[in-house]
């Protein structure tokens, strides 16, 4: 089989996983992965939770249509500014994970440190300023952050992930969303308790030197 063949498997399952995991529902959401210098990308008004090998789209770089008969993701404008802007990203993962996304609708911000793991891992989920859909203003929403942070959430909207690989971007999302789920139970009980600053900055050492963050945020 050859490497494309293999990503290309690869998309459909976590595709078809964020679908059952309901971290986006319907068209939502769009997957990439770099092939070489190219990507692969999932085709724009498609239910992940149905798509096939044969529906994928490779696309180079500037965002031009190499092989595959649908349209590209609406959506490509914003993974290729995660591309550019990160050399060291694999894939990237759009989705519409409802709690996450919740907060955003709320106002409420899911950055505090409140959770070790999402500390040492993630550093914070930042969330980026609205922007409409589809358009060049999504992808320069997310551009002061993207060199920092693998997860960000977008305001009123959703959440963007950034992964070494497809399964990595994959389990920053289910991280993100299971954060979400916790800070909300939390609040419901009373309060969501933040971590004291000196663990934070253990923490934070800590994720940085076991190579969990984007290489920028190891020079901060
Ligand atoms: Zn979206």
């Amino acid at each position: 089989m050859t490497r494309e063949r293999a990503l290309e498997q690869e998309m459909v399952a976590v595709c078809q996983a964020l679908y059952r995991r309901q971290l986006l529902a319907a068209t939502d959401g769009n997957v990439s992965a770099r092939s070489g210098n190219n990507l692969i990308t999932t085709p724009s008004g498609a239910n992940k939770g149905f798509i096939r090998e044969a529906d994928l789209i490779t696309v180079d770089l500037d965002g031009r249509v190499l092989t595959g008969t649908g349209q590209p993701t609406t959506e490509l404008l914003l993974h290729l500014e995660v591309y550019r802007t990160r050399p060291d990203a694999g894939a990237v993962i759009h989705a519409h994970p409802p709690i996450a996304t919740a907060f955003t609708v709320a106002g409420v911000s899911l950055a505090e440190a409140v959770l070790p793991e999402v500390v040492l891992t993630l550093g914070a989920i930042p969330t980026a300023p609205y922007a409409t859909t589809g358009t060049p203003a999504m992808a320069a929403a997310v551009r002061d952050l993207l060199p920092y942070y693998d997860a960000i959430l977008l305001e009123q909207h959703g959440a963007l992930t950034v992964g070494r690989d497809l399964w990595d971007a994959y389990n920053k999302m289910e991280k993100v969303e299971h954060a979400a789920l916790t800070v909300w139970l939390a609040r419901q009980l009373g309060q969501a308790r933040t971590l004291p600053d000196a663990e934070v900055v253990k923490l934070t050492r800590l994720g940085i030197d076991k190579g969990y963050r984007p290489p920028l945020a190891t020079e901060s």
